[in-house]
């Protein structure tokens, strides 16, 4: 079978670190251009828009959409409609509404959809998921705290609407959450701090049940400086399991059982090419639902104004 003739829409930080590399080293992949207005790709067809990239190339199978969720319902829809495969980054978009569209576009034109969850692919997922399906599950407790001046510089785009704030990462840490226990859940409460200069939070406490009383606590804060944490536990009658490192570790009762090198892109496209060929999509909307129902559900607090460069506060606001 030859390789899926794929576009890449966006080029940008996630676009250069992860797909690029997992496209080149995937045999079912055959990049054959980009779209992005300000950047290129080396080696392929450059283009500063994606529609006009479809017009240019009928050839184009499927396209990776890169770009931040605000932009991607409408280039998504564009190209469901002409039949291309798609894979949307997380979160797969702005609302929930929009994303429900895209896979009734998918079904209507035999095209697959993907909405990716790259923490799923985090190589001790997998076996948390397994460990705990055999288990009684009392409590989960979810630390995900990071400085978001180190790992989101100057993106705007993530403190407007639909940006989600400290969700942006929040959402990977319920994207595994959501996969490893066996039993859904829902939010009871959570409060949201919003900086008073932004639109998006920069921390959240949330709180979720299960239908055995099981208590689901989630702490997601952009304020940490020094070790930051990816970690999830879970209370289990047959011990205590730590998934740490945002899912590339596990320990049990403090015994390292997993411990694997990083894969998670090279996995999402491994599943991108298994569904194009199946004709098959994925869209798993869970974890958005739930930052959905934060959002719907949870106390806003004010606290203080939020600039990239620290110093900047002290010049009055933005
Ligand atoms: P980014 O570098 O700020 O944005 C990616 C590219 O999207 C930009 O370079 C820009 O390219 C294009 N873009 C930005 N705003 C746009 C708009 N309003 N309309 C159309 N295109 C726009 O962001 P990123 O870090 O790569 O994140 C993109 C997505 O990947 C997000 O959903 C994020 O959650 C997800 N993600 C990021 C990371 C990470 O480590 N950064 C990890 C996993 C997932 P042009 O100006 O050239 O068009």
């Amino acid at each position: 079978m030859s390789p899926i003739a794929l576009a890449i829409v966006g080029v940008g930080k996630i676009a250069r670190d992860q797909h690029l590399p997992a496209i080149a080293a995937n045999p079912d992949f055959r990049l054959v251009a980009a779209a992005s207005r300000s950047a290129s790709v080396e080696g392929v067809r450059n283009f500063t828009a994606a529609g006009e990239m479809l017009d240019a190339m009928p050839e184009i199978e499927a396209v990776a959409l890169c770009m931040p969720p605000q932009a991607r319902h409408t280039i998504a829809a564009d190209a469901l409609s002409r039949g291309k495969h798609v894979m949307l980054e997380k979160p797969p978009g702005a609302t929930l509404s929009e994303v429900e569209h895209l896979a009734g576009l998918a079904a209507a034109n035999g095209a697959s959809l993907q909405a990716t969850w790259h923490s799923r692919y985090a190589p001790a997922v997998e076996p948390a998921r397994q460990w705990l399906k055999e288990r009684r599950i009392r409590s989960v407790a979810v630390s995900w705290k990071e400085d978001v001046r180190h790992w989101h510089p100057g993106q705007d785009w993530i403190w407007e609407p639909g940006g989600l704030g400290v969700f942006d990462p929040g959402i990977n840490a319920l994207s595994i959450v959501t996969r490893i226990l066996p039993f859904p859940v829902w939010l009871t409460s959570a409060e949201l701090s919003f900086p008073e200069n932004r639109a998006a939070p920069i921390a959240a406490d949330l709180a979720f049940a299960g239908p055995h009383g099981e208590a689901v606590e989630a702490a997601f804060d952009w304020r940490q400086t020094g070790p930051q944490t990816w970690d999830i536990g879970v209370e289990t009658d047959a011990g205590r399991l730590v998934l740490s490192s945002g899912g590339a570790r596990l320990a049990i009762d403090g015994e390292m059982r997993s411990e694997a090198a990083e894969a998670e892109y090279p996995g999402l496209y491994v599943r991108f090419a298994e569904l194009i060929h199946r004709r098959e999509s994925d869209v798993d909307l869970s974890p958005l639902r739930h930052v959905a129902d934060a959002f719907m559900l949870g106390r806003r607090l004010q606290v203080e104004a939020f600039f990239d460069d620290p110093a900047a506060g002290s010049a009055g606001p933005r």
